[in-house]
This record gives C-alpha cells, sequence and structure tokens, in this order.
C-alpha cells in the first residue's frame, strides 16, 4: 500500500498510521515524529527546525522535502508506506510526487480525516505523556486520567505536556492547516485519489473504512 493521510492535529492520523503497520507491515512515515527526533539529537537539521516545532509553525517545505526524499532514495526506500503529516502543502506534494517518480512508485489513495476544531482542541490540550524518557506513559487529562493527577501511573514521575499542544499553539497548527491545506486537498481530488473519512468516529471503524478502500 502507499498511502497518504491528511487531517489536522489530533485527528488520529498517527494512530491510524500505526495500526496499518503493526497489522499490515507498511512502514509509517510521520514527519513530525522524524522532526522532533532531529531536535532532540541536537544536530544542525535539528536546531535548524526547532523554533518552527515548538511554536506549531510549519518547517520550511525545503527542508521537509529533503528529509523525506533522502529516505525514498535509499536501496531500501520503503515499497509499502503510509505518509502521516506529510505532505502538508501544494509544494510538497508536488516534490513527493517526483520523489516517488524517480522510484518507480505511485500513490494509490489520499485519506482526509475531517473533524470539528474544537474536538482537536479538546484531544489535544488533554494529552499528557510521562517525563521518563524510558517509561511510555501516555494519559489525558479529559480521556484517560491518571489515578494521581499529572504523576505517572507507571513509574511515578511527573507528567509532561508537549510545548506544542498548548491551547494557544493548537489553534494557530489548526489555523495553518485550513491554510495551507486548500490547495493541497484540491489536487489530490482532482486526480481522484481523495478519500474523506470522518475522524471524530471510533478507532477500529476508522480503521475498517481505511482497509476497505485500499486497492488490492
Ligand atoms: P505533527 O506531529 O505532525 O503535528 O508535527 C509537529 C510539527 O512538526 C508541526 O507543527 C510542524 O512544525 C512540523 N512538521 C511536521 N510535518 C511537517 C510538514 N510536512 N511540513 C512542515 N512542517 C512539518
Amino acid at each position: 500500500m502507499r498511502l497518504v493521510l491528511v487531517g489536522p492535529p489530533g485527528s488520529g492520523k498517527g494512530t491510524q498510521a500505526a495500526l496499518l503497520h503493526q497489522r499490515l507491515g507498511a512502514a509509517h512515515i510521520g514527519t513530525g515524529d522524524i522532526l522532533r527526533e532531529a531536535v532532540e539529537a541536537d544536530g544542525p537539521i535539528g536546531k535548524l527546525v526547532e523554533p518552527y516545532v515548538r511554536s506549531g509553525q510549519l518547517v520550511p517545505d525545503d527542508v521537509v522535502n529533503e528529509l523525506v526524499t533522502a529516505l525514498f532514495r535509499r536501496a531500501d526506500r520503503p515499497q509499502n508506506f503510509v505518509m502521516d503529516g506529510y505532505p502538508r502543502t501544494l509544494a510538497q506534494a508536488m516534490a513527493f510526487d517526483a520523489t516517488l517518480r524517480q522510484g518507480f512508485l505511485d500513490l494509490q489513495r489520499v485519506f482526509l480525516f475531517t473533524i470539528a476544531d474544537d474536538l482537536v482542541v479538546k484531544r489535544i490540550s488533554g494529552r499528557r505523556k510521562c517525563s521518563n524518557p524510558t517509561c511510555e506513559g501516555v494519559f489525558h487529562a479529559y480521556f484517560r486520567l491518571a489515578k494521581v493527577p499529572g504523576v505517572c501511573d507507571i513509574c511515578g514521575k511527573p507528567l509532561v505536556q508537549r510545548p506544542d499542544d498548548k491551547e494557544s499553539v493548537i489553534r494557530e497548527r489548526l489555523r495553518l492547516y485550513h491554510a495551507s491545506t486548500g490547495e493541497l486537498i484540491g489536487y489530490y481530488r482532482q486526480r481522484g485519489l481523495l478519500h474523506e473519512v470522518p475522524a471524530a468516529a471510533e478507532v477500529e471503524s476508522i480503521y475498517q473504512t481505511i482497509v476497505g478502500l485500499i486497492p488490492a
């Protein structure tokens, strides 16, 4: 499968990409994760992208395009993949098409996750993760409460919020999402690749919708 997931932050793209990876073996390529890892590694790319990622602004197209192109230029490039959070602009979509063409690949489907902005704000602003880097604890202030507020159930360390998960930053990320994806969506719709997925539904039902639309 060769899929792109488009949707606002908090619409569940990452969850679905992770399921497609676990159950069907597709490579899960999340540019948000790749960029956050670069920030943590603190090399030249990390230093360049950190201000954008922290404030929820889009990293410049050429930087993200180069990171993705490098992945697809490798001899062991993914043949089955789910793109999570890339392309996010028309310029990225065009660059990605060129990259795929060079590898004799094409896209099969683009899934557009649709969800109300206010629900996104509630979902994301409640996300908390354990501050202990070796612990996988993930909680939610509304949907998955820790037994003691602010403390990890698993290891007892404090829970933290991602800096770009604060409400003011989410509102800015949503504004940017709507501003930058209009042309992108039009581009994929025109090519007959786009399928809308109502993203407020249950995780398993969204998964089944997607799987039902993937060509054999
Ligand atoms: P995400 O985890 O997908 O919400 O991405 C987190 C942050 O990484 C975004 O707010 C942007 O700063 C940056 N980012 C991720 N993917 C892209 C992309 N395709 N283009 C530009 N910036 C991106």
